[in-house]
Order: C-alpha cells, then sequence, then structure tokens
C-alpha cells in the first residue's frame, strides 16, 4: 500500500535517513521503533508530505506521492501533542475537516456520532475540550482522525503523554479499530512493550537504518544483532 523506496534525508550535515527502504502492507500495523533520535519520526513526517527527502521516492496505492501535498494525500496524522481547538466543542473539533470541505450537517452529525462510538465516547458531542481527562482528549483526537474514513493513520508516539492504564486501553483501542475499519498504521514508538504488543511487523530503527525488521516474535525471539537484542531488552 505504502513503499518507500530509497529515501535519504539530512538536516544540516547530518544524515538522518540513509538509503531507507519500507513496504506497509493494506491493513497492517507496522511500527518504527528505536531511541531518540534515529529518524523515526522523519520517516513518518516524509510519509504524510510534512518533510522532503533529499532523495528516494514514496509511492502510496503504485502511485509516486513524492510531490503530493499532505491534505491530498488521503493519509491522517495524530501527533504526540494533539492540539484540538480547545475553543470549540468535542462535536465542532471532531467535525472541523469535514465543514471545511463542504460536507452538509446531517453528514456531518452522523459521521460525528460514529466516530464518537467507535472510541467508546458516545454523546459527548456537547462537551467542553478542557474539561475532558488526556486520555480521552487522545480519543478525540483520534476520533477527529478517522472521521473521514482515511485508509491509512500515522501516528507518533500518540500515547506518551498518557499514564500506564490509559496506555493499555488505548492501545486495545488501536487495534479495534484496525480490525474493525480496516485502516493500515503507521505508528511511531520508542516504547519496545508497546511496541511487540499492538504491531504485525516491527521496524527497528538505529543510525538512520532499518537494524531488523519483523514480526514481534521475530524480534523478541530472534535479534539479527546486538543494537536489536540491547534495545529489545532494555526496557527503559
Ligand atoms: P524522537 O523519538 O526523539 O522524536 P526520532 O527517532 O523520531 O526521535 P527524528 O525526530 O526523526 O527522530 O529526528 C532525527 C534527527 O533529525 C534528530 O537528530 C533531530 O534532531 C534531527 N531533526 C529532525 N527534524 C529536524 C529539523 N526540522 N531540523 C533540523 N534537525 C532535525
Amino acid at each position: 500500500l505504502i513503499e518507500l523506496r530509497h529515501i535519504s534525508k539530512s538536516f544540516d550535515d547530518t544524515l538522518v535517513l540513509d538509503d531507507f527502504n519500507l513496504t506497509v502492507n493494506q491493513n497492517e500495523f507496522i511500527t518504527l521503533l528505536g531511541p531518540s533520535g534515529c529518524g523515526k519520526t522523519t520517516t513518518l513526517r516524509i510519509v504524510g508530505g510534512f518533510e522532503t527527502p533529499d532523495q528516494g521516492q514514496v509511492f502510496f496505492e503504485g502511485k509516486d506521492i513524492t510531490n503530493v501535498p499532505p491534505n491530498q494525500r488521503h493519509l491522517n496524522t495524530v501527533f504526540q501533542k494533539y492540539a484540538l481547538f480547545p475553543h470549540m466543542n468535542v462535536g465542532q473539533n471532531i467535525a472541523f475537516g469535514l465543514k471545511i470541505s463542504g460536507k452538509s450537517d446531517e453528514y456531518i452529525r452522523d459521521k460525528v456520532k460514529y466516530a464518537l462510538k467507535l472510541v467508546n465516547l458516545d454523546g459527548y458531542e456537547k462537551r467542553k475540550i478542557d474539561a475532558l481527562s488526556g486520555g480521552q482528549q487522545q480519543r478525540i483526537a483520534m476520533a477527529r482522525a478517522i472521521v473521514n474514513e482515511p485508509k491509512v493513520l500515522l501516528l507518533d508516539e500518540p500515547l506518551g503523554a498518557l499514564d500506564l492504564k490509559l496506555r493499555q486501553d488505548m492501545e486495545y483501542e488501536l487495534i479495534r479499530l484496525k480490525n474493525e475499519l480496516g485502516i493500515t498504521f503507521i505508528y511511531v514508538t520508542h516504547d519496545q512493550e508497546e511496541a511487540l504488543t499492538m504491531s504485525d511487523k516491527v521496524v527497528v530503527m538505529n543510525g538512520g537504518y532499518i537494524q531488523q525488521m519483523g514480526t514481534p516474535e521475530e524480534i523478541y525471539n530472534e535479534p539479527e544483532n546486538a543494537f536489536v537484542a540491547d534495545f529489545i531488552g532494555d526496557s527503559n
């Protein structure tokens, strides 16, 4: 569904991605895992179109989208700081994107209701953003991201701000959304446990390269090199 071919990217003199190649299949939950600064976010931003690679191409459904602007890629992104609009209520936040694309009020109302149901916040339309917990706000951000039925969700440490219990609940929710809606996920985290729990495929990155790519079982049981073994074994 998505393919990164020979992507290289530098910032100033630092090479962040060096001939990076990755294929993401439809309805796959793929996680980019690695220590801070290894290029996970940069990879996600290149897929989303928020960053242009110095070399290489991005393909979506077989088409070269390297130069397509983010809002025309049909990929939705949730970043760690989910930036809901505080002066709008929950329903208005979720509806925002549909409204600016000119959908009818009735269509929007139904979609918002459906999206809230999917994140287990039925009936929250009129609630104020600042009266919600961090976990609820995160769910609203997720509802906003799925309301226009994207084929792909790009998630950058979306659970980083949540406590353990909420994180576990949200992990479960994400897997449910993948199964129910058939969405393809590209997920960024530095948390080994999160990656191993949720993913179909884990991509362990370090120093701009893929150190190992495989199922959680493969990564956990058969690390291919010392970096992967140490990183997976280090639960901090
Ligand atoms: P983290 O988990 O800390 O977010 P990451 O693996 O997502 O790390 P990136 O955010 O992709 O890593 O950053 C990789 C490197 O590129 C870092 O050294 C970072 O400082 C640098 N970098 C990222 N974006 C920019 C930018 N816009 N300008 C300059 N340097 C940048």
